[in-house]
C-alpha cells in the first residue's frame, strides 16, 4: 500500500484557523501581534521566504514588518537595527533571515534578540531549555515536522528515530523534540559510517540534508514515518532530501515536497508569535 501523505497545507490550513481565533483574542484585548522579519541582501530565494512570512501573517490578522537592509549592511547596523526591535511593544516576534551576507556573524546577530521575541527559537537561550527540557521557544521547522508525525496518530514512546542532518536549526532540535517524545533516537551527518543501516532501522526517519532525492527507497524501513525537510532546486523546480516517487511505495507515511513541512514552519513561526504576544498579557 502506498504511504499516506502528510499534507502540510492540510494541516497548516487547520492550524492557521486556531491561529486566528487566538489573534482576534489578543486584539479584542488591544494587542495586535507583530512580527519584523530583517533581510539582508538580496538573496531571491530567502525574498520568497520572507514573502511567504508576510502573507502568513496577514492570512491570521497578524502585522508584520519587513526590514530590508543593504548587502553591505555593517554588524553594528544589525544590531542596532535588532535592538531597536527589542525595545519596540508593538513587535513580538522577531527573525533575522538566514543565512546572512558571509561578512556577518550571525550567532551574534541571533544573540542580540531578546529570547522573549525569538520567534525562530534559535537563540542560544531558547536551543538551551529545549535540551534542558524546558519550556521556551522551539526552532518552527523541526516543531512543524513534529507535529506533523503526531498527526500520525503513531505512539511514539520506544520507537526508533533516526535524524540525518545536525544543524543547529533543524537537525539537533529535532533529535531533541524525538528524544523528549521517547523515541531512541540516532542522529547522523556526512561522516556517519554505513548511513543507510541506520536508516533502515527507523520507524521514524527525519532527512534534513539539503541534497536532492539523497534517501533512497532501500533506505526506507517498510511502514515507516518520513519526513523530508529539504529545500533543493533541481532544473528549476523545488525537490526535496526523499526521493519521493520510489519512497512512497515502501513507507507508512511521508510529506511532500512542496506542501509539506516548508508549509508548516510557516505555521509554526505564526504559532510562536502569538505565543509571544500573549506572554505579554500573562
Ligand atoms: P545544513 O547544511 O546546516 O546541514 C546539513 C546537514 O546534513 C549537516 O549536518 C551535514 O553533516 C549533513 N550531511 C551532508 N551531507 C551528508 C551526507 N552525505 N550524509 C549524511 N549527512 C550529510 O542544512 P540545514 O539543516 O539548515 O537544512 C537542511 C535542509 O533543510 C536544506 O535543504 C534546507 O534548505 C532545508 N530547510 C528547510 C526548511 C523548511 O522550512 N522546510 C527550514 C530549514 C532548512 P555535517 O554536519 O557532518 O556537515
Amino acid at each position: 500500500m502506498p504511504a499516506q501523505i502528510l499534507d502540510g497545507k492540510i494541516m497548516s490550513a487547520e492550524l492557521r484557523v486556531k491561529i486566528a481565533e487566538r489573534v482576534a483574542a489578543l486584539k479584542a484585548k488591544g494587542v495586535t501581534p507583530g512580527l519584523a522579519v530583517i533581510l539582508v541582501g538580496e538573496d531571491p530565494a530567502s525574498q520568497i521566504y520572507v514573502r511567504n512570512k508576510g502573507k502568513g501573517c496577514e492570512e491570521v490578522g497578524m502585522r508584520s514588518v519587513t526590514i530590508n537592509m543593504p548587502a553591505e549592511t555593517t554588524q553594528e547596523a544589525l544590531e542596532e537595527q535588532i535592538r531597536a526591535l527589542n525595545a519596540d511593544a508593538g513587535i513580538h516576534g522577531i527573525l533575522v533571515q538566514l543565512p546572512l551576507p558571509a561578512h556577518l556573524d550571525e550567532a551574534a546577530a541571533l544573540a542580540c534578540i531578546v529570547p522573549e521575541k525569538d520567534v525562530d527559537g534559535f537563540h542560544i537561550r531558547n536551543a538551551g531549555r529545549l535540551l534542558n527540557g524546558l519550556p521556551g521557544v522551539i526552532a518552527c521547522t523541526p516543531k512543524g515536522a513534529l507535529e506533523m508525525i503526531k498527526r500520525t496518530g503513531v505512539n511514539l514512546s520506544g520507537k526508533e528515530a533516526v535524524v540525518v542532518g545536525r544543524s543547529n536549526i533543524v537537525g539537533k532540535p529535532m533529535a531533541m523534540l524525538l528524544l523528549q517524545e521517547n523515541c531512541t533516537v540516532t542522529m547522523c551527518h556526512s561522516r556517519t559510517a554505513d548511513l543507510a543501516a541506520h536508516t533502515r532501522r527507523a520507524d521514524v526517519l527525519v532527512a534534513a540534508v539539503g541534497r536532492a532525492n539523497f534517501i533512497t527507497a532501500d533506505m526506507v524501513k517498510p511502514g515507516a514515518i518520513v519526513i523530508d525537510v529539504g529545500i533543493n532546486r533541481v532544473d528549476g523546480k523545488v525537490v526535496g532530501d526523499v526521493a519521493y516517487d520510489a519512497v512512497k511505495k515502501v513507507a507508512g507515511w511521508i510529506t511532500p515536497v512542496p506542501g509539506g513541512v516548508g508549509r508548516m514552519t510557516i505555521t509554526m513561526l505564526l504559532e510562536n508569535t502569538v505565543e509571544a504576544a500573549e506572554r505579554t498579557l500573562a
